[in-house]
């Protein structure tokens, strides 16, 4: 049985030629980057120069791209930084949508007292500037929202959001993570002051990814220890991660247009055959999306029996959110979009990648037939 990998949201293979360079960081080339003996100076200058390929990703200055674990980190170091920066507690402002890398860090901080305004979406799963406008409070040091939803691939607004949170005397910070190697980013376009990314979700390797922080904007270390990062970020830095994400960066967007128009194919057929097979369905999200993710609401299924199925048949996807796979409950952005119980509880989310067919598309469309017919 052949396996078919549809869950490209969730993580993504790592790119043979990033692969490649990591190897020698591992076993040859191994000193400590922040080493002052000539054994440390190739990982230092690998350093500067996957900075240096990252930035140029997102027209960036290398100096503004800061090394983290991943998106996970990036989210949280921003939102508590720029929180806690004041010493006062200024509102923080995120909304409905976010991934829990957010919205556990505003949860947080709203335990020890900040204040906190999620903003809701549209029913299409858009935070748009008049809604941001109306809500946003005269005390906040921050707005967060995502450039693109994990769950539904709605691409929100950012550029016009972030002009809200500037004219209110907030920072705007932006989750890029399903964004970056799979749309155009570009931080002086969408005028954000920070932006998350995570190499595995644009073939780049597991547990490491960067923060954008613009220069001039202030974030106080999230790490304590050394002086790595220009001091706001402690750690031996993980060359070979740092090094592997620059590649696999690089090789995405270079070849963006190309994915994108490739995955666009195989989305528009796989749309296509599902109302040619009358497989009755709602699809989530509207507006501009990510190319190739697809939320599907089936009335009267049960999302979790779908991916259950849809295993044994080899085929790998999603309910809603891959990181919330063992909870049962709705998703939060799929109540905060306002759809129905028996259509969220139905809900799956496919996520197309550049490595599949058009055969992988009649394979997914035939095993949906058998198990929505049933
Ligand atoms: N933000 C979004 C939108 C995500 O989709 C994810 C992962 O699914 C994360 C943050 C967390 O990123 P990481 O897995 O690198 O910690």
């Amino acid at each position: 049985m052949k396996k078919i990998y549809i869950d490209h949201a969730a993580t993504t293979k790592l790119d043979a030629v990033a692969f490649e360079s990591m190897k020698p960081w591992m076993m040859c080339e191994y000193g400590n980057a922040s080493g002052i003996y000539s054994f440390s100076r190739r990982p230092k200058k690998a350093l500067q120069e996957a900075r240096e390929i990252i930035a140029a990703c997102i027209n960036a200055f290398p100096d503004e791209i800061y090394f983290t674990s991943g998106g996970t980190e990036s989210d949280n170091w921003a939102i508590k930084g720029t929180a806690m920066l004041s010493g006062k507690k200024h509102a923080i402002v995120t909304s409905e949508i976010e991934h829990h890398a957010v919205l556990h860090s505003s949860k947080y901080m709203e335990s020890i007292g900040y204040p906190v305004t999620y903003i809701s979406p549209t029913e299409e799963g858009v935070i748009t500037p008049e809604i941001l406008e109306e809500q946003v409070p005269g005390s906040a040091s921050i707005v967060s929202v995502m450039l693109a939803n994990n769950e539904i691939g709605t691409v929100q607004p950012v550029k016009e959001l972030a002009a809200v949170a500037h004219a209110h005397g907030a920072v705007f910070h932006t989750d890029a993570v399903q964004a970056v190697g799979h749309i155009g980013v570009d931080v002086h376009k969408l005028n954000v002051d920070m932006l998350s990314a995570s190499a595995h979700k644009f073939n780049g390797p597991k547990g490491i990814g960067f923060l954008y922080l613009r220069r001039g904007v202030d974030l106080p270390p999230y790490l304590d220890g050394g002086a790595q990062e220009n001091g706001l970020r402690a750690g031996t830095e993980n060359v070979a991660g740092i090094v592997g994400m620059s590649i696999a960066l690089k090789n995405n967007v270079e070849s963006l247009e190309i994915n994108k128009q490739h995955i666009g194919t195989l989305e528009n057929q796989f749309m296509k055959q599902l109302n040619e097979n009358n497989i009755p369905y709602i699809r989530n999200g509207r507006n501009e999306m990510l190319p190739g993710l697809i939320s599907l609401s089936f009335e009267g299924k049960d999302g979790e029996s779908i991916l259950h199925r849809m295993d044994l048949m080899g085929i790998s996807l999603s309910t809603g959110s891959a990181c919330n796979s063992k909870s049962t409950q709705i998703s939060h952005v799929l109540k905060a979009i306002r759809l129905p119980e028996t259509f969220a509880k139905g809900t799956i989310r496919i996520s197309l990648g550049k490595d599949n067919t058009i055969e992988d598309v009649n394979a997914i469309v035939g095993a949906l037939k058998k198990i929505i017919s049933s």
